[in-house]
């Protein structure tokens, strides 16, 4: 995923353009940024985002100044069925999930005091060259600057 020239551009350019005085980066490289994770807080599940909204979701903890950054991905389904195929079918879905949902989390912790929703939204607009949206919640920010990644992300197949 992230190997891909265009991913990896399209994430230092989302870092660098989103990095203030104040704000600075911590990495500019995903997977620079998911062995720093690794060796502090690591990746855990857990369901602090359904708590607290009612929908499944994937979140951050900390920093990676603090030592002891942490990605917290939603706890995945259990997989109930006896049919072999259907069940490898839903855990590859699964598995792709859980692999965008990191990439996304992660680049919120590429900020020293993290890069928000909100941030990384206003950074696309201006990469898109368009007046940043009224989003109504942070869910909607988070998909708009989600569905920039995921197009200079998908997986090729
Ligand atoms: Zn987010």
């Amino acid at each position: 995923m992230v190997s891909n020239p265009d991913c990896a551009k399209f994430i230092s350019d989302l870092i660098n353009g989103t990095a203030t005085a104040k704000n600075p980066a911590e990495f500019t490289d995903a997977l620079k940024g998911f062995d720093m994770i690794n060796g502090q807080g690591g990746f855990i599940y857990g369901d602090t985002i359904r708590k607290a909204y009612g929908f499944d979701g994937s979140t951050v903890h900390r920093t990676i100044s603090s030592g002891k950054a942490q990605v917290e991905l939603a706890t995945p389904y259990a997989i109930n069925t006896g049919n072999a195929r259907v069940a490898a079918q839903i855990a590859e879905t699964q598995a792709g999930i859980q692999a965008s949902d990191a990439l996304h989390e992660i680049l919120h912790l590429a900020g020293r005091n993290q890069f928000s929703d909100y941030d990384y939204a206003n950074t696309v607009a201006g990469m898109r060259g368009v007046p940043v949206p009224k989003f109504d919640n942070v869910r909607r920010a988070s998909e708009y600057w989600n569905s920039a990644l995921a197009a200079a992300c998908k997986p090729r197949r």
